[in-house]
């Protein structure tokens, strides 16, 4: 059964399952990360590493809480491909290569592994971004290992691996793991020290020192209209560009104060993906930092696959984001005018 009060061994098997695919999709990036895409249907990409951390991830996840389904974002499909038969060979090559993932997985089983993170959302689930910033993976930079369980309507515990993530005078090689409990705080873990210090954004107080974190596919938000609200706020420091949820991390650690997602123009009616956003969304709430979409309404991971219920995403510190979402629904409506 969950345990509904603390959810401490999620936590902990949850992270030994993101420390695992992190190191493995690591090494995979830097051995031979332009190689082997897959395009998907959707005409995103998908990599070795993809299907390997979600083998991974899911594999530790249902040989612990084999009664929580898991819901990711790949599938094994493109790998039953002949087409795909080498990169299937490379998949096979990183698993049996690590002695820890070898004694989980061969690839008698690689295919049904990779489809435990293939079940339906229900009362509680868990969900699962293998690699989240696939573009990001690819041009050799930031992305994280997205994981999030959700019970009874809400996100209750989350854990996002960024190997790459690195700060001023840093030397850590093994990047930095945010995780957070539903009201018991969030927290950073030096992979490589094994160090943690607890996040807390409720401080911040000065506007002149703020800046935006953006992804870095200028196409996945309305960059227009949030260097309009960056005016209005008088925010003269330029926006940072980063792949992934690892922007999250970012405003939970102080890096950054606000992450704005707008539907772009010419994706107006986009729907955000669950993986993309729970992991994420907990780790900054729980170090008191306010997360809800552009219209001010708390994002319902209860609709399946996508946030079907909400529009864009605002995660920031609490001293903006009433003014943020002011700003919106003034220009917004003008837009729509
Ligand atoms: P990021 O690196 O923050 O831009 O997030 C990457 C995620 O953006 C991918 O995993 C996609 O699910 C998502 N995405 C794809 N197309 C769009 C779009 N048109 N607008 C917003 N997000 C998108
Ligand atoms: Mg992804």
């Amino acid at each position: 059964m969950i345990n509904k009060r603390v959810y401490k061994q999620e936590l902990e098997i949850g992270k030994k399952a993101v420390i695992t695919a992190m190191r493995i999709t690591n090494s995979i990036q830097k051995e031979l990360y332009v190689r082997d895409i897959i395009t998907k249907t959707d005409k995103s990409p998908v990599t070795i590493a993809d299907f390997t951390s979600q083998a991974i991830v899911c594999k530790i996840l249902n040989d612990n809480f084999p009664e929580i389904p898991i819901v990711a974002e790949e599938n094994s499909n493109a790998l039953k491909n002949p087409e795909h038969k080498e990169t299937l060979k490379k998949i096979i090559h990183f698993i049996e290569r690590e002695p820890q993932v070898r004694e989980m997985i061969n690839k008698d089983i690689l295919f049904e592994t990779i489809d435990f993170g293939c079940q339906s959302t229900g009362k509680a689930f868990w969900t699962l971004d293998p690699i989240d910033g696939t573009k990001g993976f690819i041009r050799g930079e930031q992305y994280a290992v997205a994981l999030a369980l959700v019970v009874e309507e809400e996100v209750k515990l989350g854990i996002l691996g960024c190997p790459n993530l690195k700060f001023k005078n840093d030397r850590s090689k093994s990047g930095y793991l945010f995780s957070a409990i539903r009201n018991e705080g969030a927290e950073i873990f030096n992979v490589e020290k094994k160090t943690s210090k607890r996040t807390n954004i409720s401080n911040i107080s000065d506007t002149k020192k703020m800046k935006f974190i953006e992804s870095y596919e200028s196409s996945h938000s309305n960059l227009e209209l949030q260097n309009k609200i960056a005016k209005i706020l008088n925010i003269k420091n330029p926006p940072v560009q980063m792949d992934s949820q690892v922007k999250y991390g970012m405003i939970s650690n102080g890096d950054a104060e606000i992450y704005l997602r707008i539907p772009h123009p010419k994706t107006p009616d986009y729907k955000e993906k669950i993986w993309d956003h729970a992991a994420g969304s907990i780790i900054v709430e729980e170090s008191e930092g306010i997360v809800s979409d552009i219209f001010g309404k708390k994002l319902d991971f209860n609709t399946g696959k996508t946030l079907k219920n909400n529009t864009g995403i605002l995660a920031s510190t609490p001293l903006v984001h009433n003014d943020v979402l002011e700003i919106i629904k003034k220009n917004l409506i003008q837009h729509n005018k």
